[in-house]
């Protein structure tokens, strides 16, 4: 990735050809500095652009390519989570062996996992073989995709490096405006979902009991997910990415939904009811304020709500509409249409360039992204097409 990033094009190098000082603004053009569209035979302003332009668009050559990545890889895990779910549902529990008198899920996230792997395992063989398989693979995306892996956070991480030992005039934070942190946090919040599901599958094979059974008794501590929601929230409305926010406030209440039906004092009962209330208001005023932006997830939190009321719990089953919505991001930004960058740095792609409707925001933050008269909105960005420059400059 990075000689196809061609570093030392944009940063300059010492001896060893590590980066010392960026050699070209990180953040991103203003529509002025661009004009015009490199595909609409618009002219480029002046020569002296030319360097800087380039520059950029290797920039924006590499983030296109990390971002079409992204989805490529991301939209059949989360198509493929919903079906297994469904699967699950429809498979009646086959018990084979007695459960343990007590099931406890306690610690870290991977050894709650581990140990209810374990106990499914023990009493219903092979029924989770496939949707810990995905959790693997979904897993490794999410390792795959972390902001510290990219190459840009690389570059940051070297220049501070190199800031330690010179004075160099490059603020850091600058990188963080076009590191790509979406396949992050969908990663996350994925992991999140599928973690979910494995407990609500556990639970509610475990309420099948026969009345001769032994009834075990859970001890739930899900302190640990519920931290990762929070982090998922904070560092959604960090980045503007409002559908991972609003995903955040939901697996918080579906987590105090199920820790509210396995709890006995009810005044604990009624504490967890009151944050579980407070997480779906969250969501709610999001899907409300944004409905474009948050699409097949007004479902989701119309059912949580009935979890959390009723103190019972029930397969989550994903929405027609969300299925749509991922389907679709399977397609995005691979079809001929023009890229932008809103004011927030999220791509977006218009079929059209000329059609930059004054009503049009930002598929993700909901950022106007149209101007009057067809132009941009202030701050949104045209991404550069490299090819067609080099085809155009001769390059
Ligand atoms: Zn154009
Ligand atoms: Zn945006």
């Amino acid at each position: 990735m990075d000689a196809q990033m061609d570093m030392a094009s944009y940063y300059e190098v010492d001896a060893s050809g590590k980066p010392v000082s960026i050699s070209v603004s990180l953040t991103p053009f203003s529509i002025q500095d661009i004009k015009t569209c490199a595909t609409c035979r618009g002219p480029l302003r002046d020569v002296a652009r030319y360097g800087r332009l380039i520059r950029r668009a290797i920039l924006d050559e590499s983030t296109k390519k990390l971002i079409i990545l992204l989805n490529q890889e991301y939209a059949p895990l989360a198509m493929e989570l919903p079906q297994l779910v469904r699967e699950l549902h429809e498979t009646k529990g086959q018990r084979k062996f007695p459960w343990p008198a007590v099931i406890e899920i306690s610690g870290s996230r991977s050894h709650q996992i581990q140990t209810m792997g374990e106990i499914v395992r023990n009493t219903n063989p092979d029924r989770w073989n496939s949707i810990l398989e995905l959790r693997r693979r979904v897993d490794l995306y999410r390792r795959r995709v972390k902001p510290e892996e990219q190459p840009f956070e690389r570059v940051r991480k070297m220049i501070e490096n190199a800031r330690q030992r010179q004075r160099i005039s490059i603020n850091p934070d600058h990188v963080d405006n076009v590191l790509q942190t979406k396949g992050f946090l969908q990663g996350t919040a994925l992991l999140i979902r599928l973690d979910i599901a494995l407990l609500v599958d556990l639970l509610s094979l475990v309420s099948q009991v026969r009345s001769s059974d032994i009834i075990p008794r859970f001890e739930l501590d899900l302190q640990k997910i519920k931290d990762d929601c929070q982090t998922l929230i904070h560092q959604a409305v960090a980045h503007q990415r409002l559908l991972q926010q609003v995903e955040g406030h939901i697996f918080l209440a579906q987590l105090y939904a199920l820790e509210r039906a396995h709890c006995l004092t009810s005044e604990k009962r009624n504490m967890i009811l009151r944050n579980g209330q407070v997480a779906i208001q969250k969501a709610q005023g999001l899907c409300d304020a944004h409905p474009g932006q948050t699409r097949g997830l007004a479902d989701e939190v119309r059912s949580v709500e009935k979890m959390l009321r009723g103190g019972t719990f029930y397969t989550i089953i994903t929405n027609e509409e969300r299925i749509q919505v991922l389907s679709a991001m399977a397609q995005e930004f691979s079809g001929t249409g023009h890229w932008y960058y809103c004011r927030n740095g999220h791509p977006f792609t218009i079929g059209d360039c000329g059609l930059a409707r004054e009503t049009s925001r930002c598929p993700e933050c909901d950022s106007p992204v149209g101007g009057e008269h067809s132009l941009l909105a202030d701050g949104v960005r045209h991404a550069v097409d490299w090819d067609l420059d080099r085809e155009r400059l001769n390059l």
